[in-house]
Protein backbone atom coordinates (compact mmCIF):
# COMPACT_ATOMS: atom_id res chain seq x y z
CA UNK A 1 0.00 0.00 0.00
CA UNK A 2 1.22 3.30 -1.21
CA UNK A 3 1.73 5.90 1.51
CA UNK A 4 0.86 9.62 1.50
CA UNK A 5 2.36 12.01 3.70
CA UNK A 6 0.30 14.98 5.09
CA UNK A 7 1.76 17.62 2.75
CA UNK A 8 0.65 15.66 -0.41
CA UNK A 9 -2.24 14.70 0.96
CA UNK A 10 -3.38 18.39 1.31
CA UNK A 11 -1.51 19.20 -2.26
CA UNK A 12 -3.83 16.45 -3.62
CA UNK A 13 -6.99 18.38 -2.34
CA UNK A 14 -6.00 21.51 -3.17
CA UNK A 15 -5.60 21.16 -6.83
CA UNK A 16 -8.50 18.95 -6.90
CA UNK A 17 -11.09 21.96 -5.28
CA UNK A 18 -11.35 24.90 -7.80
CA UNK A 19 -12.90 27.72 -5.80
CA UNK A 20 -16.29 29.25 -6.50
CA UNK A 21 -16.69 32.25 -8.60
CA UNK A 22 -19.58 34.52 -9.85
CA UNK A 23 -21.36 33.92 -12.80
CA UNK A 24 -19.72 36.04 -15.87
CA UNK A 25 -22.13 37.96 -17.78
CA UNK A 26 -23.68 36.20 -21.03
CA UNK A 27 -26.83 37.70 -21.58
CA UNK A 28 -29.72 38.18 -19.52
CA UNK A 29 -30.49 34.39 -18.74
CA UNK A 30 -27.49 34.88 -16.40
CA UNK A 31 -28.98 37.68 -13.72
CA UNK A 32 -31.88 36.58 -12.08
CA UNK A 33 -33.99 37.78 -9.15
CA UNK A 34 -32.75 38.85 -6.34
CA UNK A 35 -34.05 36.81 -3.04
CA UNK A 36 -33.78 40.17 -0.91
CA UNK A 37 -35.20 42.69 -3.04
CA UNK A 38 -36.68 40.74 -5.76
CA UNK A 39 -35.62 42.89 -8.67
CA UNK A 40 -35.26 41.26 -11.65
CA UNK A 41 -32.14 40.25 -13.50
CA UNK A 42 -29.71 41.91 -10.73
CA UNK A 43 -28.91 38.93 -8.86
CA UNK A 44 -25.23 37.35 -9.86
CA UNK A 45 -25.22 33.47 -8.46
CA UNK A 46 -22.00 31.93 -7.18
CA UNK A 47 -21.03 28.93 -9.39
CA UNK A 48 -19.49 25.70 -7.81
CA UNK A 49 -15.56 25.97 -8.95
CA UNK A 50 -15.66 22.17 -10.08
CA UNK A 51 -18.95 22.14 -11.41
CA UNK A 52 -19.79 25.17 -12.72
CA UNK A 53 -23.79 24.60 -11.58
CA UNK A 54 -25.10 26.82 -9.12
CA UNK A 55 -24.40 26.30 -5.32
CA UNK A 56 -27.54 27.78 -4.11
CA UNK A 57 -30.10 30.38 -5.02
CA UNK A 58 -29.71 32.59 -2.70
CA UNK A 59 -25.49 32.48 -3.09
CA UNK A 60 -24.95 35.24 -4.80
CA UNK A 61 -24.61 39.18 -5.01
CA UNK A 62 -26.97 41.64 -5.96
CA UNK A 63 -26.00 43.94 -8.32
CA UNK A 64 -27.80 47.30 -6.59
CA UNK A 65 -24.92 47.64 -3.78
CA UNK A 66 -26.31 50.54 -2.61
CA UNK A 67 -30.30 50.21 -2.61
CA UNK A 68 -30.06 46.57 -1.77
CA UNK A 69 -26.70 45.32 -0.68
CA UNK A 70 -27.12 41.91 -0.56
CA UNK A 71 -24.26 39.28 -0.88
CA UNK A 72 -24.39 36.19 0.50
CA UNK A 73 -20.93 34.14 -0.15
CA UNK A 74 -20.19 30.81 -0.72
CA UNK A 75 -17.57 30.63 2.40
CA UNK A 76 -20.68 32.00 4.84
CA UNK A 77 -23.02 29.40 2.95
CA UNK A 78 -21.26 26.68 4.08
CA UNK A 79 -20.77 27.88 7.89
CA UNK A 80 -24.19 27.47 7.87
CA UNK A 81 -24.84 24.28 6.44
CA UNK A 82 -22.14 22.07 7.81
CA UNK A 83 -24.30 19.32 6.99
CA UNK A 84 -22.92 19.96 3.10
CA UNK A 85 -19.44 18.93 3.81
CA UNK A 86 -19.63 15.18 3.94
CA UNK A 87 -15.97 13.34 4.14
CA UNK A 88 -14.36 16.61 3.25
CA UNK A 89 -15.86 16.95 0.25
CA UNK A 90 -18.28 19.58 -0.41
CA UNK A 91 -21.29 17.27 -1.20
CA UNK A 92 -24.71 17.83 -1.36
CA UNK A 93 -26.95 16.02 0.25
CA UNK A 94 -30.14 16.57 -1.28
CA UNK A 95 -32.43 18.76 -0.58
CA UNK A 96 -35.90 19.37 -1.45
CA UNK A 97 -35.58 23.41 -2.10
CA UNK A 98 -32.47 22.84 -3.32
CA UNK A 99 -31.64 23.10 -6.78
CA UNK A 100 -30.76 20.14 -7.83
CA UNK A 101 -27.46 19.36 -8.53
CA UNK A 102 -24.50 16.83 -6.86
CA UNK A 103 -20.80 18.04 -6.15
CA UNK A 104 -18.43 15.52 -7.89
CA UNK A 105 -16.68 14.19 -5.05
CA UNK A 106 -13.44 15.25 -5.45
CA UNK A 107 -11.19 13.10 -2.78
CA UNK A 108 -13.14 9.87 -4.20
CA UNK A 109 -11.15 9.09 -7.76
CA UNK A 110 -9.98 5.79 -8.74
CA UNK A 111 -6.35 5.05 -9.52
CA UNK A 112 -5.41 7.76 -6.54
CA UNK A 113 -3.70 6.64 -3.24
CA UNK A 114 -5.32 8.84 0.48
CA UNK A 115 -4.87 8.07 3.35
CA UNK A 116 -8.33 7.36 4.82
CA UNK A 117 -7.36 7.34 8.34
CA UNK A 118 -5.79 10.58 8.22
CA UNK A 119 -8.47 12.37 5.73
CA UNK A 120 -11.44 11.57 7.82
CA UNK A 121 -9.55 12.82 11.12
CA UNK A 122 -9.37 16.16 9.03
CA UNK A 123 -13.09 16.44 7.41
CA UNK A 124 -15.45 14.29 9.87
CA UNK A 125 -16.22 17.55 12.60
CA UNK A 126 -15.68 16.91 15.89
CA UNK A 127 -18.17 15.75 18.29
CA UNK A 128 -19.94 19.10 20.53
CA UNK A 129 -18.61 19.24 24.11
CA UNK A 130 -21.21 19.96 26.80
CA UNK A 131 -20.62 21.57 29.96
CA UNK A 132 -22.52 19.11 33.44
CA UNK A 133 -25.17 20.30 34.06
CA UNK A 134 -24.68 20.73 37.99
CA UNK A 135 -22.43 23.85 36.88
CA UNK A 136 -25.73 25.71 36.03
CA UNK A 137 -28.15 24.56 38.87
CA UNK A 138 -25.03 25.46 41.31
CA UNK A 139 -24.71 28.66 39.77
CA UNK A 140 -28.43 29.81 39.41
CA UNK A 141 -28.24 33.14 41.99
CA UNK A 142 -30.13 36.37 42.14
CA UNK A 143 -26.76 37.53 43.50
CA UNK A 144 -25.44 39.38 40.41
CA UNK A 145 -25.30 43.41 40.03
CA UNK A 146 -27.35 42.71 36.45
CA UNK A 147 -30.56 41.05 38.83
CA UNK A 148 -29.86 43.70 40.99
CA UNK A 149 -30.54 46.62 38.53
CA UNK A 150 -33.83 44.45 37.17
CA UNK A 151 -35.27 44.82 40.72
CA UNK A 152 -34.68 48.37 40.52
CA UNK A 153 -37.20 48.23 37.26
CA UNK A 154 -39.67 45.05 37.21
CA UNK A 155 -41.34 43.39 40.14
CA UNK A 156 -39.97 40.73 41.81
CA UNK A 157 -42.26 38.01 41.02
CA UNK A 158 -41.21 38.77 37.21
CA UNK A 159 -37.32 39.01 38.07
CA UNK A 160 -37.79 35.87 39.89
CA UNK A 161 -39.78 34.07 37.02
CA UNK A 162 -37.17 35.55 34.57
CA UNK A 163 -34.28 33.71 36.74
CA UNK A 164 -36.13 30.48 36.70
CA UNK A 165 -37.03 30.83 33.01
CA UNK A 166 -32.90 31.65 32.02
CA UNK A 167 -31.30 29.87 34.83
CA UNK A 168 -29.19 33.07 35.39
CA UNK A 169 -26.59 32.40 37.56
CA UNK A 170 -23.79 34.71 39.31
CA UNK A 171 -20.42 34.31 40.04
CA UNK A 172 -18.59 35.39 42.92
CA UNK A 173 -17.74 38.62 42.14
CA UNK A 174 -21.49 39.36 41.06
CA UNK A 175 -21.09 38.85 37.05
CA UNK A 176 -24.47 37.06 35.71
CA UNK A 177 -23.96 33.87 33.91
CA UNK A 178 -25.89 33.75 30.67
CA UNK A 179 -26.25 30.01 30.05
CA UNK A 180 -26.34 28.44 26.30
CA UNK A 181 -29.06 25.89 26.87
CA UNK A 182 -30.14 23.88 23.84
CA UNK A 183 -33.85 22.70 23.11
CA UNK A 184 -32.81 19.17 24.58
CA UNK A 185 -31.45 20.80 27.66
CA UNK A 186 -27.81 20.44 27.16
CA UNK A 187 -25.42 23.48 28.35
CA UNK A 188 -23.48 24.45 25.51
CA UNK A 189 -21.76 27.40 27.25
CA UNK A 190 -22.21 30.51 29.62
CA UNK A 191 -21.29 33.71 28.82
CA UNK A 192 -20.13 35.62 31.77
CA UNK A 193 -20.65 39.16 31.94
CA UNK A 194 -20.08 42.29 34.52
CA UNK A 195 -23.15 45.26 34.60
CA UNK A 196 -23.57 48.48 36.85
CA UNK A 197 -25.91 47.62 39.04
CA UNK A 198 -27.28 51.61 38.99
CA UNK A 199 -27.43 51.96 35.10
CA UNK A 200 -27.66 48.64 33.50
CA UNK A 201 -25.09 49.27 31.77
CA UNK A 202 -21.89 46.62 30.55
CA UNK A 203 -19.00 46.85 32.35
CA UNK A 204 -16.08 45.27 29.75
CA UNK A 205 -13.01 43.66 30.81
CA UNK A 206 -10.27 45.46 29.96
CA UNK A 207 -9.21 43.76 27.68
CA UNK A 208 -12.63 43.69 26.01
CA UNK A 209 -13.00 40.33 25.92
CA UNK A 210 -15.81 38.15 26.58
CA UNK A 211 -15.58 35.34 29.70
CA UNK A 212 -16.87 32.41 29.00
CA UNK A 213 -17.64 29.21 31.09
CA UNK A 214 -15.87 26.74 28.66
CA UNK A 215 -12.94 28.94 28.32
CA UNK A 216 -12.57 28.63 31.92
CA UNK A 217 -12.96 25.13 32.03
CA UNK A 218 -10.79 25.37 29.65
CA UNK A 219 -8.03 27.06 31.28
CA UNK A 220 -8.55 24.59 34.49
CA UNK A 221 -9.63 21.60 33.94
CA UNK A 222 -7.63 18.85 31.68
CA UNK A 223 -10.46 17.45 30.66
CA UNK A 224 -11.59 20.41 28.24
CA UNK A 225 -8.47 21.27 26.97
CA UNK A 226 -9.33 20.70 23.53
CA UNK A 227 -13.32 21.96 24.08
CA UNK A 228 -15.28 21.78 21.14
CA UNK A 229 -17.77 24.61 21.60
CA UNK A 230 -20.88 24.44 19.34
CA UNK A 231 -23.61 28.04 19.98
CA UNK A 232 -27.00 27.99 20.39
CA UNK A 233 -29.39 30.56 20.87
CA UNK A 234 -29.59 32.22 24.45
CA UNK A 235 -32.91 30.84 25.66
CA UNK A 236 -33.47 28.00 23.38
CA UNK A 237 -34.63 25.92 26.33
CA UNK A 238 -37.51 27.74 26.22
CA UNK A 239 -39.32 26.20 23.37
CA UNK A 240 -39.46 22.95 25.07
CA UNK A 241 -40.83 24.73 27.96
CA UNK A 242 -42.94 26.88 25.90
CA UNK A 243 -43.70 25.14 22.54
CA UNK A 244 -46.56 26.90 21.57
CA UNK A 245 -45.45 30.84 22.37
CA UNK A 246 -44.08 32.50 19.14
CA UNK A 247 -40.23 33.49 19.11
CA UNK A 248 -38.87 36.99 19.28
CA UNK A 249 -34.91 37.16 18.66
CA UNK A 250 -32.84 39.66 19.48
CA UNK A 251 -28.85 40.60 19.86
CA UNK A 252 -28.00 40.72 23.47
CA UNK A 253 -28.74 38.64 26.46
CA UNK A 254 -29.78 41.44 28.07
CA UNK A 255 -32.24 42.39 26.03
CA UNK A 256 -34.14 38.90 25.93
CA UNK A 257 -34.42 38.80 29.84
CA UNK A 258 -36.12 42.03 29.87
CA UNK A 259 -38.67 41.87 27.13
CA UNK A 260 -38.99 38.04 28.40
CA UNK A 261 -40.57 40.15 31.49
CA UNK A 262 -42.73 42.77 29.55
CA UNK A 263 -44.09 40.38 26.82
CA UNK A 264 -44.49 36.77 28.13
CA UNK A 265 -46.46 35.70 24.90
CA UNK A 266 -43.29 35.16 23.48
CA UNK A 267 -40.19 32.94 24.05
CA UNK A 268 -36.97 35.57 23.97
CA UNK A 269 -34.04 34.47 22.27
CA UNK A 270 -30.57 36.39 22.20
CA UNK A 271 -28.29 35.64 18.96
CA UNK A 272 -25.55 36.54 21.15
CA UNK A 273 -24.03 39.54 18.90
CA UNK A 274 -25.16 41.30 15.57
CA UNK A 275 -23.74 38.16 13.76
CA UNK A 276 -24.70 35.43 16.08
CA UNK A 277 -28.19 34.95 13.79
CA UNK A 278 -27.28 32.01 11.27
CA UNK A 279 -29.28 28.72 9.66
CA UNK A 280 -27.36 26.63 11.62
CA UNK A 281 -28.56 27.92 15.30
CA UNK A 282 -32.20 28.59 13.51
CA UNK A 283 -32.88 25.00 12.48
CA UNK A 284 -34.79 24.80 15.69
CA UNK A 285 -36.87 27.37 14.50
CA UNK A 286 -38.28 25.21 11.95
CA UNK A 287 -41.56 25.36 12.49
CA UNK A 288 -42.09 28.32 14.69
CA UNK A 289 -43.08 32.10 13.87
CA UNK A 290 -40.40 34.23 14.38
CA UNK A 291 -39.70 37.91 14.85
CA UNK A 292 -36.34 39.44 14.77
CA UNK A 293 -35.66 42.32 16.54
CA UNK A 294 -32.92 44.02 15.50
CA UNK A 295 -31.02 46.76 17.50
CA UNK A 296 -30.72 50.39 15.81
CA UNK A 297 -28.74 50.75 12.90
CA UNK A 298 -29.04 47.46 12.16
CA UNK A 299 -32.34 46.32 10.68
CA UNK A 300 -31.01 46.52 6.91
CA UNK A 301 -28.54 43.43 7.96
CA UNK A 302 -31.14 41.28 9.87
CA UNK A 303 -33.46 42.00 7.37
CA UNK A 304 -30.89 40.13 4.62
CA UNK A 305 -29.94 37.39 7.16
CA UNK A 306 -34.25 37.00 7.45
CA UNK A 307 -33.83 36.09 3.78
CA UNK A 308 -30.85 33.39 4.65
CA UNK A 309 -32.60 31.78 7.36
CA UNK A 310 -36.08 31.20 5.34
CA UNK A 311 -34.22 28.52 3.45
CA UNK A 312 -34.24 26.46 6.81
CA UNK A 313 -37.82 27.70 8.21
CA UNK A 314 -41.25 26.25 7.01
CA UNK A 315 -43.32 29.54 8.54
CA UNK A 316 -42.86 33.12 8.02
CA UNK A 317 -39.57 35.14 9.74
CA UNK A 318 -40.66 38.76 10.22
CA UNK A 319 -38.12 41.59 10.79
CA UNK A 320 -39.79 44.44 13.50
CA UNK A 321 -38.54 47.73 12.48
CA UNK A 322 -39.99 49.38 16.01
CA UNK A 323 -36.43 49.90 17.37
CA UNK A 324 -35.25 51.71 14.07
CA UNK A 325 -38.07 54.33 13.72
CA UNK A 326 -37.88 54.69 17.49
CA UNK A 327 -34.55 55.70 18.16
CA UNK A 328 -32.83 59.27 17.57
CA UNK A 329 -29.78 59.66 15.40
CA UNK A 330 -27.96 59.32 18.29
CA UNK A 331 -29.34 56.34 19.96
CA UNK A 332 -28.33 54.98 16.71
CA UNK A 333 -25.11 55.43 17.09
CA UNK A 334 -24.86 53.63 20.81
CA UNK A 335 -26.94 50.46 19.46
CA UNK A 336 -30.36 51.21 21.43
CA UNK A 337 -32.47 48.20 21.81
CA UNK A 338 -35.64 47.28 22.94
CA UNK A 339 -34.88 46.88 26.37
CA UNK A 340 -33.98 50.58 26.31
CA UNK A 341 -37.21 51.32 24.66
CA UNK A 342 -39.32 49.16 27.31
CA UNK A 343 -37.17 50.98 30.56
CA UNK A 344 -37.90 54.08 28.92
CA UNK A 345 -41.63 53.61 29.05
CA UNK A 346 -41.48 52.05 32.22
CA UNK A 347 -40.16 55.36 33.44
ZN1 LIG B 1 -31.19 42.91 -4.30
Amino acid sequence: MQKVNFLQHINNLMSLYKQPFLEPYKGRGTRHTCPNCKVKQTFTLYLDGNTCQPIHPTVGKCNREIKCGYHYPPREYFADHPELWKNGSREYKPQSNNIPIRRQSANRRPGKHYNTKLHSSLAVPPKMDLIPRKYVKESVSANSNFVRFLCKHFPRENVKKAIENYALGATKNGSVIFWQIDIKGNVRTGKIMQYNPDTGKRIKHKSGAINWVHNILKRRVPNYTNYNLNQCYFGEHLLKFYPNKPIAIVEAEKTAVIASMIYSNYNWLAAGNLNGLNTEKSKVLRDKHVILFPDAGCYEKWSRKAVQLKSVMKQQIKVSDLVEKHAIFEQRENGYDIADYIIEEIR
